[in-house]
């Protein structure tokens, strides 16, 4: 199977989800999670149609992005060290992987430089694991409403990672809960805040998220196979 027939695939799969959750499928964005993978399968999925692309690393995504000829977007998705903000600083148009005050502040930073606005999501540590990063669901208002007043960021919504399960279902109420966290900092009505992402769902589990409600889906290994792990 070719990337593109993968991509088809995914497509078609997020389709029938979304029908099925009774939501417009152009609702849902696909975001082709390329860590690990040489530039050369991100430039196989962009000629395949694919825009938009997630990266976990700055270095990898900064080398990538220059060796990558096709017009992409990417979103940065993983932890991020606010000392590295600089270098993705205009590189990407959204930061999933908000889960601190310094980091939004050194976004606000860098974008503020370019003159920019970058738009972030936050993210959530629904399940407290300590091996992810995420605010807890109980710093989660006071963080929002702290980086909502940062000029040169946006918040757009929500992101999570569960805790892995075998099956998909396991996922199911960690999505709903984010959607419902969603939901409660919408009806705050801070300003600055837009609730109208969220970010969940990976390769296993993300028609679980779609039918929960995800309106950008993170898939990586569903798309490129199996990661080439550095
Ligand atoms: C790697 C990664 C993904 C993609 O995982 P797959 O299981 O390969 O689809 C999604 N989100 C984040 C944050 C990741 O680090």
């Amino acid at each position: 199977m070719s990337i593109a027939d993968n991509l088809k695939i995914i497509e078609e799969r997020i389709k029938a989800a979304a029908l099925r959750a009774g939501r417009d499928p152009a609702t849902v964005r696909l975001v082709a999670v390329s860590k690990t993978q040489p530039a050369a399968l991100v430039s196989a999925a962009a000629l395949g149609g694919q825009r938009l692309f997630g990266e976990n690393y700055v270095q990898e995504l900064a080398a990538k992005a220059v060796e990558v000829k096709e017009r992409v977007e990417w979103h940065f998705i993983g932890h991020l060290q606010s000392n590295k903000v600089k270098q993705v600083a205009g590189l990407v148009t959204m930061v999933h992987s908000v889960d601190r005050l310094s980091l939004a502040q050194e976004i606000d930073r860098q974008w503020g430089r370019l003159g920019g606005v970058c738009d972030v999501l936050i993210q959530v540590n629904i399940a407290c694991e300590a091996s992810k990063c995420g605010t807890t669901v109980e710093e989660l208002l006071a963080l929002a409403s702290a980086v909502a007043r940062l000029p040169h960021l946006r918040v757009r919504g929500l992101m999570t990672m569960p805790p892995f399960f075998d099956d998909p279902e396991g996922a199911r109420p960690y999505f709903r809960e984010l959607q419902r966290l969603a939901a409660a900092i919408a009806a705050e009505g801070l300003a600055g805040v837009e609730m109208v992402e969220l970010s969940m769902g990976m390769s296993g589990d993300f028609e679980v998220a779609i039918e929960e409600g995800a309106t950008l889906v993170r898939v990586g290994s569903a798309i490129f196979g199996e990661r080439h792990y550095r």
